[in-house]
């Protein structure tokens, strides 16, 4: 497919590439992308801003997502006019950013990013005082407000397949870090010494995993190579950028394939710690929820239906709950408080690491406690229950817990049959629930063949397996 992309383009670069200050230029007759693939209004701002006398590009993912025939997510633009200028060419412009200052020009639903020529930073005494840059002393930039030329902003750029600029207008793509040879070849390599790359900003290896899956690409081996040894640097990200990351990992459509480069490459750990000490502790029950819960995600993606974030934590922290309630049981809290208070001390802590905003905990916190009420059924609660709104999460985590092995007795299959039945077999079932049944709802959580306990119900003994 690849071949036909590049029709005309020969240059199969055997060896790690290094960046060059004159790009190559692909005219139209040497690439596959065509302007009407560019979203419209990303051409209006292009043509706007070269009218205006700036220069002006689409790049980034668009470009790197076209010549793979991929539907881009976005449509960014890089331009020599400041964020302040570009905001006096277009009435419908405002200026965003702090850390990252840039403009985004707004077409209805539609918002076109427009970043300004980044330099890299000035090293050492230079950049004291400047309010442009700065970093912290492990050479994370914290601010990234240099300006600089068009050759400047493609060696800042991270990876080569992202650092590739097409100007609608004459239709040629330019290529400083070769971006093109990298496509071709399905590598994510980034641009410049990896070390120093990930030290500037650590998200960008999260960032790696994440292309690496998208676009099923390798990551070239020097720039995975320091990946495991820095991957704890993300523990200094705001915790507010992660979670924005993790929604970008987990619900692109391909969260199975990131999560498993994410455990490959020590990337997971900092960013769940808690998952992943469950994780270790009962890899084949645990690994089993996380990748039937991804793989769902995936699914229901692929099929254009909705995902809550909500869902995905409730999933992951699943499996660190019992012995967090466990540890409360041990130091003499009854079961019900432990498990409460380990579910509120679990997403506290978790959001420290990934800030999740209170619309997800709210719902995390009740697709768990319905996890407690689907088991009592009598009188009139399966009724309540299944007008609860939250009812259908709940359920659906209930059959994804069984999925993973967890023993309910048959209680996924009979709430999938209530919800079938009519009014007068509903009663009939209720019925047929023995008071024993409803006693025994604990105890039924045991997983097939094995007499250990999954479920972290209070009536449960938490985690006692592993701790
Ligand atoms: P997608 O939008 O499909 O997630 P993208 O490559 O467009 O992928 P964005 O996050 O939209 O990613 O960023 C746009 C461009 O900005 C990237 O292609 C890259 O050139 C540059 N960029 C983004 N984040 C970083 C970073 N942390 N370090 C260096 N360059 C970056
Ligand atoms: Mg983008």
């Amino acid at each position: 497919m690849l071949k036909k992309l590049f029709q005309s383009f020969r240059s199969p670069l055997r060896r790690a590439p290094h960046p060059r200050s004159t790009p190559e230029v692909l005219g139209s007759h040497q690439h596959s992308l065509r302007r009407a693939e560019i979203s419209r209004n990303a051409v209006i701002v292009v043509e706007r801003l070269q009218k205006a006398g700036y220069q002006a590009y689409t790049v980034g993912g668009c470009v790197r997502d076209l010549l793979l025939n991929l539907r881009p997510k976005d449509f960014d633009v890089a331009t020599n006019a400041t964020p302040e200028q570009v905001r006096a060419e277009f009435r419908n412009a405002r200026v965003i950013g702090r850390r990252f200052k840039l403009a985004h020009v707004q077409f209805g639903r539609e918002i076109i990013e427009v970043a300004t020529f980044r330099a890299h930073h000035p090293q050492g005494e230079e950049e004291e005082d400047s309010n442009q840059a700065s970093r912290n002393e492990s050479g994370r930039i914290l601010r990234d407000n240099v300006y600089g030329t068009l050759e400047d902003d493609a060696q800042r750029r991270d990876f080569t397949i992202n650092a590739l600029y097409y100007d609608p207008s004459s239709e040629r793509i330019l290529d400083y870090a070769h971006g093109v040879h990298d496509i071709r070849n399905r590598l994510i390599r980034l641009i410049g010494t990896p070390e120093q790359r990930y030290q500037e900003d650590p998200v960008r290896m999260l960032r790696a995993v994440r292309f690496a899956a998208k676009l099923d690409f390798e990551i070239e081996k020097h720039s995975a190579a320091p990946i495991r040894r820095l991957a704890p640097m993300l523990r200094e990200i705001p915790s507010a950028r992660l979670f924005d990351e993790i929604l970008k990992l987990f619900l692109g459509g391909k969260a199975e394939q990131t999560f498993e480069l994410l455990l490959e490459y020590d990337l997971f750990a900092p960013l769940f710690p808690a998952s992943a000490a469950a994780l270790e502790r009962d890899p084949e029950y645990t690994g089993r929820l996380f990748r039937q819960a991804l793989a769902n995600t995936d699914a229901r993606i692929h099929q254009g239906k909705p995902v809550t974030p909500a869902f995905l934590f409730a999933a992951l922290l699943w499996p660190a709950l019992p012995a967090r309630a466990a540890l409360l049981q041990e130091r003499g809290m009854p079961p019900i408080p432990a498990m409460q208070e380990a579910a509120h001390g679990l997403i506290l802590e978790q959001c420290q690491r990934t800030a999740v905003p209170k619309r997800f905990t709210i719902p995390i916190r009740e697709i768990w406690d319905m996890q407690e009420r689907l088991p009592r059924r009598h009188g009139k609660r399966a009724d309540l229950l299944l007008e609860n709104p939250r009812f259908r999460a709940g359920y659906d985590f209930l059959l994804l817990r069984e999925s993973a092995g967890e023993q309910t007795d048959g209680l996924g299959d009979w709430w999938t049959d209530y919800q079938d039945a009519s009014d007068s077999q509903r009663r009939t079932m209720i019925r047929e629930l023995s008071s024993k049944d409803e006693q025994g709802s604990g105890q039924r959580r045991r997983r097939g063949g094995s007499r250990r306990r999954r479920g972290p119900r209070s009536d449960n003994t938490p985690g006692s397996t592993n701790e």
